[in-house]
């Protein structure tokens, strides 16, 4: 027995019935329980949402910035109001600790979209002149630009994705992962709530095929994904047979480095961070965390007490630190690389296993792992797990430690812990990750560029940055004398 009503396509202003009234179920992560079904769009689907978008995105590009923008903080006004709400269904969904729903995903799509309210009326050209007259500038927005979203951050993503573009003069069609389809319908009706006009942001459901419907539509001019490396191959390649643009938010390997002189309580706090929160579902995490030889002992010594203590339980009492995995598939993907890790040599010094949680007995809980004695090139120390298993390794010099840090194919993230001010903004030059952080990690505010280097992806999200992936620019040329033409 569901808990909820059936959910349908958001297209053009309202809910609509996907084509042969196809469905999917979504389940909640803690209980394996059904929480409703959900419309599954098909390639027609699609097709509506483009026509949709069209018609909204005629009428919201003739708006001011000033008036865009005021819709898109109105809308934060809006999550700001109904957070408990929002933030609940995001941790049913999809087993998110309500303790970080309601600032790390519900607040963070909140300030995003009054960053972007507030840069809307700033879009501007240049003017500049040149022999025989002037040029002048223009940003004009792409027109419909599809977002597809992970289901780590589901309205997190969705946020950041349509916020810069709408603020553009965009629509933007919004594809959910399966697994976490709810919040993205809400957020489209506060949308609505706030002014948007009709058409400017739809919200289409399904798996990789209705994702595929998007990036090969014709009409559609940018595709902005959060996923897995492997996808972000494809929807790139899909994109070029229409050449889109592309924004790439890929996955990770990132390596933390804390040196000798470090504070070790902040260190662990951020390896804690970086490893465990969202259940370390989470694509910057700091996964190898690097640590020089001298602190090693003592900094294992204050991690795993602090580990030991953490809480797993409903991802619905504030009190829980680490709820589910977000899928039964999941777990068995985060249970394999703990068998391997064990397998190849690796030492667990706490966690290791599946969590048995008294009356979430079908939950999909992994227990908070640390492993140590790993070398390299072992798997979990190479690949990508998304759970919350922190891989320890030791260091003696600075160059060894970049060296090894670099050797992945990933570029996501790193950080640094030292006190020594040149030591950390060189490391910091030296990684080769799109996002550094010193003395810190994970913290990602709106007004500051997230976006990875090499494998992990292409384009910036956030800050100013993310508007030039929204417009294109048309250059004006002003004649103020004759055409000297020699025939
Ligand atoms: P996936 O790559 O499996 O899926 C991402 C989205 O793409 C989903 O909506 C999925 O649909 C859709 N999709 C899958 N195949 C295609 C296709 N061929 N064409 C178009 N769309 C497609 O990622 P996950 O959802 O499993 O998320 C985890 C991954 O995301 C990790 O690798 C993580 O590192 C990365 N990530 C990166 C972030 C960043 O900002 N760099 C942030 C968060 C996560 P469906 O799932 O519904 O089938």
């Amino acid at each position: 027995m569901a808990q909820l009503d059936d959910r349908l396509l958001w297209i053009g202003g309202q809910y609509v019935a996907a084509e042969g009234e196809a469905f999917f179920d979504t389940v909640n992560p803690a209980t394996g329980e059904v929480i409703c079904r959900v419309a599954k769009a098909s390639a027609n689907d699609v097709d509506k949402a483009v026509s949709a978008a069209k018609i909204g995105q005629a009428e919201w590009a003739a708006m001011s910035g000033a008036e865009r923008g005021r819709v898109l903080t109105r809308t934060a006004r809006l999550l700001r109001q109904y957070c408990d709400e929002v933030a609940r269904l995001e941790s049913l969904d999809g087993g998110k600790p309500i303790a970080e729903t309601p600032e790390a995903d519900v607040g963070s799509a909140a300030d995003c979209l009054e960053f972007f309210g507030g840069q809307a009326a700033s879009l501007q050209g240049e003017y500049q002149p040149v022999p025989g007259g002037f040029f002048y500038t223009r940003p004009e927005p792409l027109g419909i630009c599809a977002g597809i979203g992970a289901w780590n951050y589901p309205i997190q993503i969705a946020a950041w994705k349509s916020a810069p573009a709408l603020a553009a003069g965009n629509a933007m069609i919004f594809k959910p992962a399966e697994l976490t389809p709810l919040t993205a319908l809400r957020l489209a009706e506060l949308f609505q709530e706030a002014g948007l006009p009709d058409g400017v942001f739809n919200v289409v459901q399904g798996f990789a095929e209705t994702g595929q419907a998007m990036t090969g539509h014709p009409q559609i001019a940018k595709i902005s994904l959060t996923g897995e490396v492997g996808t972000g191959k494809a929807v790139m390649r899909a994109a070029a047979d229409t050449l889109k643009s592309v924004t790439l938010e890929l996955g990770g390997k990132s390596p933390l480095i804390v040196f000798d002189d470090a504070d070790l309580d902040n260190a662990v706090s951020a390896a804690m961070l970086g490893n465990f929160y969202t259940q370390g579902q989470i694509c910057t995490n700091s996964t190898r965390v690097f640590l020089h030889e001298s602190i090693k002992e003592q900094f294992i010594d204050k991690l795993v007490a602090r580990v030991e203590k953490m809480k797993l339980g409903d991802p619905l009492d504030p009190d829980t630190d680490v709820g589910p995995l977000v899928s039964a598939d999941h777990l068995q993907h985060v249970l394999g690389y703990l068998e391997k890790g064990k397998q190849e040599g690796g030492r667990v010094l706490v966690g290791g296993d599946r969590a048995e949680v008294p009356g979430f007995e079908k939950g999909n809980f992994v227990q908070p792992t640390v492993f140590d004695g790993l070398k390299d090139d072992m798997a979990i120390v190479r690949e990508e797990i998304f759970g919350p298993v922190l891989s320890l390794l030791s260091f003696s010099g600075e160059k060894e430690v970049l060296q090894r840090a670099n050797n992945t194919e990933f570029g996501l993230a790193g950080g640094v812990f030292t006190r020594d001010v040149q030591r950390a903004h060189r490391v910091a030059d030296r990684i080769d990750a799109g996002i550094v952080w010193i003395n810190h990690y994970n913290i990602t505010p709106v007004e500051m560029p997230f976006g990875g280097f090499k494998q992990s992806g292409i384009g910036k999200e956030n800050s100013r940055r993310a508007f030039e992936h929204y417009a294109r620019l048309k250059t004006v040329y002003v004649a103020q004398g004759d055409v000297e033409a020699p025939y």
